[in-house]
């Protein structure tokens, strides 16, 4: 469901919609720089939206810039897509306890409702949760843990004005300008924002906004600006279904040059918002009355994802990189019907030895060795 309708909301009236927001029940969650880069920080009432904030990213690299600008969405993303929101790097799913007696209590941890209205997702992040959707709540095996977290959540989306180097989203189909799966989607003026809703949720909250029609040439600056994010795009991915041709090459050259740059070190993992990978450990007391057992976010870059009963299937980093690879691009489609890349950049820019996936794939398929 898509409002028909498009409104303006001026700047000035923007924390009217934080205060609806708030007024229906929803913690905000809104971007800030912290530590060097951009994070999704809890928004304390009457506080604002941080302004003129620039990112640089290139392979390898990520800089913030604090420009003059009274644009809130002028950057491209941060490290941390909304992955963790929804599918915690560590939480405990049951807890065991043994009395006195021998007897043994098993509890089982479930995630508690949290209502959070999450301002400035982008479109690739969109995309990577509707992947991690066909993952987590597929019919088979509904993860409770996700399920209610994301049924908790209240997406204000954005329609990104200035990609990045690392961004690619345009050659996956999955950006810059979002298609579906938010409940509000805002288009950046200088003087404030367009504002549609994408569900009933957003709808509700868009009715109690003090907002404008939007004029004839305000919906030319957004298309002209939502034309430029997709032109100055320069990195794409070869073709946007890669399965046969990814495992037609398995024993290219390729796999061996770029294993001997890279470090196992599983940042492009952790950043990437659609890798679901974890393992799963039991941490006991020592005195043995008490254990706690753990899912925490894993890797196929790590040695110990892939042991199976005293041996280790990946032993190098080129089994590694490659098993990444195939599977995001490749198997995904026989998988999930769709490539596992959303273009968003990430592991390029987060890669500490800068290697970047869009130049290893098309190495990879083409006809030259
Ligand atoms: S593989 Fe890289 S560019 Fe693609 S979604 Fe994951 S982090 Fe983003
Ligand atoms: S590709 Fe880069 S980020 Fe990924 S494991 Fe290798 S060195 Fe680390």
């Amino acid at each position: 469901m898509h409002s028909p309708l498009r409104n303006f909301l001026p700047r000035n009236n923007f924390s009217e919609l934080l205060t609806a927001l708030s007024d229906g029940g929803y913690r905000c969650l809104a971007p800030k720089v912290c530590d060097g880069a951009i994070v999704y920080k809890e928004l304390p009432s009457q506080d604002t939206l941080s302004t003129g904030i620039s990112i640089h990213q290139a392979p390898g690299s990520y800089r913030v810039e604090i420009t003059d600008s009274a644009r809130n969405f002028g950057w491209s993303n941060g490290p941390q897509g909304l992955k963790p929101l929804v599918f915690k790097s560590r939480e405990t799913l049951w807890s065991v306890r043994r009395d006195t007696n021998g007897q043994m209590t098993f509890t089982e941890s479930a995630a508690e409702p949290d209502p959070v209205a999450i301002i400035g997702v982008r479109s690739c992040d969109l995309a990577a949760l509707a992947l991690q959707d066909k993952h987590f709540l597929n019919n088979h095996n509904r993860d409770s843990h996700y399920q209610t977290r994301r049924a908790s959540l209240f997406l204000v989306a954005v329609n990104c004005t200035h990609p990045s180097d690392t961004c690619f989203c345009a050659s996956t189909g999955d950006g810059p300008t979002a298609q579906d799966g938010f409940d509000l989607l805002l288009d950046e003026l200088d003087d404030g924002f367009v504002i549609r809703a994408g569900t009933e949720a957003g709808e509700k909250i868009l009715e109690t906004l003090p907002v404008d029609p939007v004029a004839p040439e305000q919906a030319e600056a957004i298309s002209r600006q939502n034309q430029r994010a997709r032109e100055c795009q320069t990195r794409r991915l070869p073709s946007r279904n890669l399965e046969q041709a990814l495992f037609e090459n398995l024993e290219h050259p390729r796999w061996r040059t770029v294993a001997q740059r890279c470090l196992s070190c599983a940042n492009c993992t952790s950043v990437c918002p659609t890798c679901f990978c974890y393992s799963e450990q039991d941490t006991g007391t020592l005195d043995f009355t008490r254990s706690e057992h753990v899912r925490e976010w894993d890797s196929c870059f790590t040695q110990g994802h892939s042991y199976i009963h005293g041996l280790t299937i990946r032993a190098d980093t080129k089994l590694r990189y490659r098993q990444w690879l195939t599977h995001k691009l490749g198997s995904w489609h026989s998988q999930y019907g769709r490539s596992g890349c959303v273009g968003c950049g990430r592991c390029i820019s987060w890669c500490p030895v800068g290697i970047d996936i869009t130049e290893e794939v098309t190495a990879i398929v083409s006809a030259e060795t």
